[in-house]
């Protein structure tokens, strides 16, 4: 097998060839059709994430061992099967759920592994995507994607997991709130796209970038707003009359959340999901006294991997833009990402 590797932490990634791995137990060996890279690839292959106030998060410390394969957003076609694996057959084309964790603890057993103790996920613990094969742990995790094409049923995998995940999680406004969606990238124009299959309420698209607002508001935002503006936020308090009932950050960077936070109105809510990095001071009384809360989103359960694919099959949410790339460049596509280039998702393909 052939796949593009971290071999030391900030350098380019290596492409380098192994024997073809034999499933074993429940196991499953896909060939892999594409592979989205994600904006998280960047902070695995930094090694870190920045906590800030000059903490980082050393990926070395959580047990990631080099050299490595990251990507989880996997799409392939099912070419071995260990002894044990029941439930998939060769030729099947499957989406790779990656967010996998023991499967044995009370926590997993109740499906959501996402937030099992000693996660097991492809493409951030065990070698992901970036490969002409992968391996899924077991059958359960194939996902299928039928009538969608690969380079686009590969985004939904954590793209569009985590932009639907954090929509439920505000799934009960109503049509006079208003939802801030903050950051159109990737995961943001998923989310715009997503919306009003999720939630009935006004969606606000916030970007420092002109290309991405015009194409958040081409894909059904009702206003655009650019948060780099210093009259940005009194635009969304005019817009809301007083502010949102809340606000999802995608970028997850200090000036994000505090647009997100001041933008609220009281009983608002701030869902943080982006993992840019870095730390925003937080005024405490504002919490009571607006009674707001500050929560956490990350990619979402296997039940709603699937909830979601039947939304897209029934047609029900719009292809996000994507650039298919050879499996070779997924080093200039990181470095694209890093510079911010990107409208939609780059898709690998070996
Ligand atoms: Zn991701
Ligand atoms: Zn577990």
């Amino acid at each position: 097998m052939y796949c593009q590797q971290i071999t030391e932490f900030g350098k380019p990634l290596e492409g380098r060839s192994y024997e073809t791995p034999e499933p074993t137990g429940t196991e499953v060996l896909l060939k892999v059709s594409a592979c989205g890279v994600c904006h998280s690839d960047l902070h695995l292959w930094e090694g870190y994430f920045d906590l800030g106030e000059g903490v980082k998060l050393d990926l070395k410390d959580r047990g990631m061992t080099l050299p490595f394969t990251m990507g989880h957003e996997v799409v392939g076609e099912v070419i071995a099967l260990g002894p044990e694996a029941e439930g998939a057959s060769i030729g099947d084309k499957r989406i790779v759920f990656p967010w996998i964790g023991c499967r044995d603890c009370a926590i997993c057993r109740t499906g959501d592994e996402l937030l099992c103790q000693a996660p097991q996920t492809v493409g951030t613990r065990y070698n992901g995507g970036y490969a002409d094969m992968v391996i899924a742990p077991h059958p359960k995790y194939l996902v299928p994607f039928d009538g969608i094409p690969a380079e686009l049923a590969c985004t939904y995998a954590c793209s569009g997991l985590t932009a639907y995940s954090a929509l439920k999680k505000v799934s009960h406004l109503t049509a006079d709130d208003t939802l801030v969606i903050i950051g159109a990238g990737g995961v943001g124009l998923s989310a715009v796209h997503f919306a009003p299959s999720v939630v009935d309420c006004k969606i606000v698209v916030a970007d420092i970038d002109e290309a991405k607002r015009q194409e958040a508001l081409k894909s059904g935002a009702d206003a655009a707003i650019d948060n780099s503006d210093p009259a940005g936020l009194q635009e969304l308090m005019e817009i809301t009359g007083g502010g949102a009932a809340a606000a999802i950050d995608f970028v997850g960077a200090p000036p994000t959340a505090q647009f997100g936070l001041n933008g609220l109105r009281r009983g608002g809510t701030l869902i943080v999901v982006g993992l840019y990095g870095s730390s925003i001071p937080l005024s405490l009384p504002t919490l009571p006294l607006m009674m707001r809360t500050i929560t956490g989103s990350y990619v979402g359960t296997l039940e709603e991997m699937k909830e979601l694919m039947a939304l897209v099959q029934n047609g029900k949410v719009a292809p996000i833009p994507y650039t298919v790339r050879p499996l070779e460049e997924a080093h200039d596509c990181l470095m694209d990402l890093k510079a911010g280039k990107t409208v939609g998702r780059y898709v690998l393909q070996p």
